[in-house]
């Protein structure tokens, strides 16, 4: 038998090791031709592997570690070399591929035998218990596992009092504050190495220089003592705020090591916990850290699994425009996107709220297609994986999908100016719906509502929204249309 790991699964202690003789990791290339990915998101996936292999070797396990274009062409050597072994691997969360793994194996003579995912807190037959079946609602699932794990709980009721301190998460930072350091983790030669071939071999879109993510469960350790001790406290107010030449802000940074399984989730709560309990954060902030780790994660794995292959084709709003250029890099004088999209070639990385009420909030307002945008997410983010990416690009991002959401995220640009310091410093006029110098946001918000008003006026939560709409005259509304077609047809040119 010999434990199969793939490039995600990197937990050193992982329950698939347990008294495993052989381990086996595959690095195959041939996905990597069909996207331009971010070179740092090639980069830090091989080289965290490469790592594995060196620490899981010190720790004394023998391992195979085959460099192929293809697990089937790697999967040809194995087998060659061990005829009808048994391979032991965690079962991945992506749809359909433990199917199209066991038929790889099976095909040449082996055998697949599937362990759970211990990368996630609820497993699939607890989460399928739970639900009754009537649509995905987070707070319900959240509470429900808050309990479950004895997270911040005071017997059966939430410490504090209080589930939930989202009204304590929006505060925006005073001019004179600066956002703690953010840990860097500097390349090694073996990382070095990685990061050279990577943008050798590859197409790729984004910098490669100034790589500084955790390779190493050490550094992820490390990543997480730092924010713990420097950001947890402030990431609970200032978790939707935008601060202009800043992308990290105090958000944890923490997604690519807990995706590639550096770090499990519940260390990473309880590291969070325990700074409460010792009195180093308030608890809006761990509240608000759980919430994000144990609560939506853990969430938007279940939602995908169960709403997939739909979810992926899914557009509720039917939307099919390509991508404006302004998502390849090209400038903008429109300061929040511009800063969003710098800070995702810069790094492969923007937090939550450039994610959601910059990026997928343009591209939805703009009436790009969803796919296409969900593609752009995947190749462009350290910490994209098709489970998480899904869901929240389809279901979150841009309301492809209802399954969880009962409202789209969008907004004018008053969101952007409540929740940042760019407007100030825009060539935009946030103010503004109509004129050469309107803050584009706003005159594609209103015709947004207007265009998707037969599928939109009726969902849930969306009257307060409409009764603006409703208190626009004729002309007004025809000057919106306008302005609307010239900033589309401006984006596409890449001249906004
Ligand atoms: P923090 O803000 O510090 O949050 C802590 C942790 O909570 C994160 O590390 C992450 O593990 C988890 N988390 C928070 N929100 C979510 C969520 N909605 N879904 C899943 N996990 C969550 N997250 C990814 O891991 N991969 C993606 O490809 C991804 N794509 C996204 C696309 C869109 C359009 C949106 C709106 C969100 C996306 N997210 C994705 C969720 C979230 O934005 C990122 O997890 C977060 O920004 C990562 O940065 P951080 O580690 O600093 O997170």
């Amino acid at each position: 038998m010999t434990v199969w790991l793939l490039g995600d699964q990197l937990h050193p202690e992982s329950h698939v090791l347990d008294d495993a003789e052989r381990v086996l990791l595959i690095e195959a290339t041939a996905f990597a031709d069909r996207k331009p990915y971010h070179p740092q998101k090639l980069g830090l996936v091989f080289a965290a592997m490469r790592h594995a292999r060196d620490a899981l070797r010190e720790a004394g396990y023998d391992v195979t570690y085959r460099r192929a274009r293809t697990f089937g062409d790697a999967l040809d050597a194995h087998f060659d070399a061990r005829p009808g072994d048994d391979l032991r691997l965690m079962r991945p969360p992506s749809h359909g591929a433990a199917e199209r793994l066991r038929h790889l194996v099976e095909s040449r003579g082996g055998s697949l035998t599937l362990v759970d995912d211990d990368r996630f807190r609820c497993s699939p037959e607890a989460f399928d218990a739970w639900h009754d079946g009537d649509g995905f609602r987070h707070e319900d699932f959240y509470r429900w596992m808050r309990r479950r794990e004895g997270v911040l709980m005071d017997g059966d009721d939430p410490v504090g009092g209080q589930w939930n301190y989202d009204e304590s998460n929006r505060e925006t930072p005073p001019d004179d504050w600066s956002p703690p350091s953010v840990p860097r983790f500097e390349p090694d030669d073996l990382t070095r190495e990685t990061l050279d071939w990577v943008t050798e071999e590859f197409d790729t879109w984004g910098e490669s220089t100034g790589f500084a993510w955790p390779v190493t469960r050490a550094e992820a350790l490390d990543a997480l003592d730092h924010f713990v001790e420097h950001r947890l406290s402030p990431f609970g107010p200032y978790q939707d705020a935008m601060v202009g030449g800043e992308s990290a802000l105090a958000h944890s940074l923490l997604s690519s090591s807990l995706n590639l399984g550096l770090l499990g989730p519940r260390e990473v709560i309880d590291a969070a916990v325990d700074a409460w309990e010792r009195d180093a954060a308030p608890v809006e902030s761990v509240e608000g850290f759980v919430r994000q780790v144990l609560g939506w994660r853990e969430f938007m794995r279940h939602v995908y699994r169960r709403t997939m292959p739909d979810l992926v084709e899914s557009d509720l709003l039917s939307r099919s425009r390509d991508l404006p250029p302004l998502y390849e890099g090209e400038e903008t004088s429109m300061r929040c996107l511009d800063e969003a999209v710098s800070h995702v070639y810069d790094r492969g990385y923007a937090h939550h709220i450039e994610r959601l009420m910059v990026l997928s909030n343009f591209a939805s307002l703009y009436g790009a297609d969803p796919q296409e945008l969900n593609e752009w997410f995947h190749f462009g983010f350290v910490d994209a994986y098709h489970w998480v990416t899904t869901p929240n690009v389809l279901g979150m991002g841009t309301f492809a999908t209802d399954v969880f959401t009962s409202k789209p995220y969008v907004s004018s640009g008053n969101y952007v100016d409540r929740m940042s310091d760019h407007c100030a410093a825009c060539a935009y006029d946030v103010d503004a719906t109509t004129g050469d110098d309107a803050c584009p946001f706003n005159a594609l918000y209103w015709d947004f509502l207007d265009d998707h008003e037969e599928t939109l006026r009726g969902t849930g939560r969306m009257g307060l929204m409409y009764s603006h709409l409703d208190r626009k005259d004729d002309a007004e509304l025809s000057a919106i249309r306008e302005r609307a077609a010239t900033v589309r047809r401006r984006a596409r040119d890449g001249q906004l």
